[in-house]
């Protein structure tokens, strides 16, 4: 494993479309993305390849699902009595917090309802899925001790306390 001991802080631009072509999300015109290296702020594709770039550098970058999101679960696809669930009223495409068993909330969302059941997928939307980036550095700097200790950025796009 390589240690960074110098991490960044590294603001960039992107914009993300999936195998199809089809663009998902855009930073672009908005505020740029702001992370600690390190940190697990982005995902782990993404990460290894701007590490590698500097600011006002452009790169199209391929991250593969394994990567990115990661694989489909099917066991993280499960059925659950109505009862069970904290409110009655749930649609296809709800989201919600649910306890992932080890004291983290995970975000899970409605598949399916029936009159008893509703299935819920605790899989990210953007699982299975090779995603590309084109990214744009807008900033990079030194990450202040503060950060670090903190394990993630602050300022303009980071953190505010
Ligand atoms: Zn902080």
């Amino acid at each position: 494993m390589v240690v960074n001991l110098n991490p960044r802080v590294v603001s960039f631009h992107y914009t993300l479309t999936n195998a199809k072509g089809e663009k998902l999300e855009s930073s672009f015109g908005n505020e740029p993305l702001m992370f600690l290296e390190g940190s697990g702020q982005i995902i782990p594709g993404l990460e290894e390849a701007i590490k590698a770039l500097k600011t006002g550098d452009k790169k199209t970058i391929t991250v593969p699902a394994a990567e990115a999101y990661g694989e489909v679960e099917p066991e993280m696809v499960v059925e659950v009595p109505k009862e069970k669930l904290p409110k009655k009223d749930v649609a296809v495409g709800d989201q919600f917090h649910a306890d992932a068993g080890d004291g983290h909330a995970q975000v899970v969302h409605v598949t399916k309802v029936t009159e008893t059941h509703v299935t819920i997928d605790g899989n990210h939307p953007l699982a299975g899925q090779d995603l590309t980036f084109e990214v744009e550095i807008d900033s990079t700097r030194e990450a202040t001790q503060e950060e670090l200790s903190h394990g993630h950025a602050h300022g303009p796009g980071g953190h505010n306390h």
